[in-house]
């Protein structure tokens, strides 16, 4: 979400006329797009604004800029802790860069646009990276409350986009031959609960699968992708939806965070172990070959040995093919952040490459799948004169021959794994 958050805003200003550059010396705007998720993501970012001190003093016409949820999560510290900053700007209020920046090349204050009240409307992104993949908003903000999380207080409360508008967007994209969407939201699954109101749709529940359906017929689009889910809602229609939609990539994102049911319950996530469990044999039993990937954290407050061995063992259980592993940091305006953070940081570190480990053990026997399978790769380009493109598992794939373009499809023969991607020959 952050990716498109920042293509959104390059697309707005080159539109006015502004050019990327290669490096920070040689440019007259300078914006970080930021994320609060974890405390070490908003380290990074303090310490790379930090070391633009000198360049602001040598240049005080260069424009630096936070946008993202750092500005809305610091809107009340970050000019103390940023002197040289020039302004900061909410995730909802992303439209209003290009006009931020005028008006500080005008009148050089620094300025601030955070706002309770969400954008008017849901911007459609010019500039995409790639030619192939584009990033697609179907809904902001997040209605759950996960104890450890910023993001409903970051992005506010949940809406969704009108479903007349995404399919607009995505019917632009394949005439402009981008093959594959990828639909973005905090929690696809409750899509459709309640629409933004500007095209007087009416919410309701299951509307994703609607979606993709809808998004499935759109002609050259070749490929559907989604995320996140949460496995709290009612996640079968989808399933189902996945196996029937030919488009729909067999891959599903679906954290469940941890393996203990006393963690689970503090976290707020709304579901024990063993229904998440049997969520994902439903998943699997529809879709036997496709991927799961998950999030987990360890360290939460609270979490004993017993409750990370209950992490141990899901993981063991589930068998994801990849998983993202964070260790827990407490966030301000979650409601964990009240909580003592009473596992000492060497714990943390144990558990981490504990669960790195094993997961890492279960993906390598998982990609063995592919060996001497055919594979379909929607090419992306050539690295170092192979041509590499991504599975429908979105694993990377590689093969000889560098005689093909971006959006292509080819099959290839996978024959060995190399790290977590498919080597093969084209058939
Ligand atoms: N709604 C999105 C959330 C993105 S945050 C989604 O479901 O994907 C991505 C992941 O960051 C979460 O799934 C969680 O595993 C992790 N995370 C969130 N808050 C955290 C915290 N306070 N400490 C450590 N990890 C956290």
């Amino acid at each position: 979400m952050n990716v498109r958050d920042g293509q959104e805003v390059t697309g707005l200003l080159l539109e006015r006329g502004y050019r990327l550059t290669p490096d920070e010396e040689s440019a007259d705007v300078i914006l970080y797009n930021t994320c609060s998720v974890r405390e070490q993501a908003e380290n990074r970012v303090w310490s790379n604004m930090g070391r633009l001190k000198g360049l602001k003093a040598r240049r005080p016409e260069v424009v630096i800029g936070m946008m993202g949820c750092m500005a809305k999560a610091h809107r009340a510290d970050a000019f103390r802790r940023m002197p040289h900053l020039d302004f900061i700007s909410g995730p909802a209020q992303l439209y209003e860069v290009p006009e931020l920046i005028e008006a500080i090349f005008e009148e050089r204050r620094p300025m601030q646009a955070i706002q309770e009240k969400r954008r008017p409307r849901f911007q459609q992104v010019e500039y995409h990276a790639g030619k192939v993949t584009a990033l697609v908003t179907v809904m902001e903000g997040c209605d759950k409350v996960c104890s450890y999380c910023i993001i409903p207080y970051t992005r506010g409360p949940e809406v969704s986009r009108p479903m007349a508008q995404v399919l607009e967007e995505v019917r632009g994209l394949a005439q402009r031959g981008y093959k594959e969407a990828m639909l973005l939201g905090q929690n696809v699954n409750s899509y459709g609960r309640r629409f933004s109101g500007e095209m007087g749709e009416t919410g309701r529940s299951g509307a994703f699968p609607e979606l993709l359906a809808k998004v499935n017929e759109i002609e050259g689009i070749e490929r559907i992708r989604f995320i996140t889910s949460h496995p709290w809602d009612a996640v079968e229609g989808l399933f189902d939806a996945m196996r029937d939609l030919p488009k729909v990539c067999e891959h599903l994102h679906l954290p469940v965070q941890s393996g203990s049911d006393e963690v689970l319950k503090r976290m707020r996530r709304g579901y024990t172990a063993s229904e998440y469990l049997s969520a994902l044999g439903a998943l699997r039993q529809r879709l036997p070959e496709g991927a799961v990937s998950t999030d987990l954290i360890v360290g939460f407050p609270g979490e004993t040995e017993e409750d990370f061995e209950g992490t141990v063992r899901l993981v063991e259980q589930a068998r994801f093919d990849s998983a993202f592993i964070f260790k827990y940091s407490p966030r301000p305006f979650a409601a964990a952040s009240r909580w003592a953070d009473d596992v000492p940081e060497e714990v943390k570190d144990r558990r981490l490459q504990r669960l790195l480990k094993l997961q890492e053990t279960i993906s390598r026997q998982k990609d063995e799948r592919f060996v001497g399978k055919t594979v379909e790769l929607l090419v992306e380009g050539v690295e170092d004169g192979q041509g590499m493109g991504r599975s429908r598992c979105s694993r990377k794939g590689y093969f000889p021959g560098a005689e093909v373009s971006p959006g292509e499809t080819v099959l290839i023969r996978v024959e060995a794994i190399r790290g977590h991607s498919l080597m093969g020959v084209r058939v």
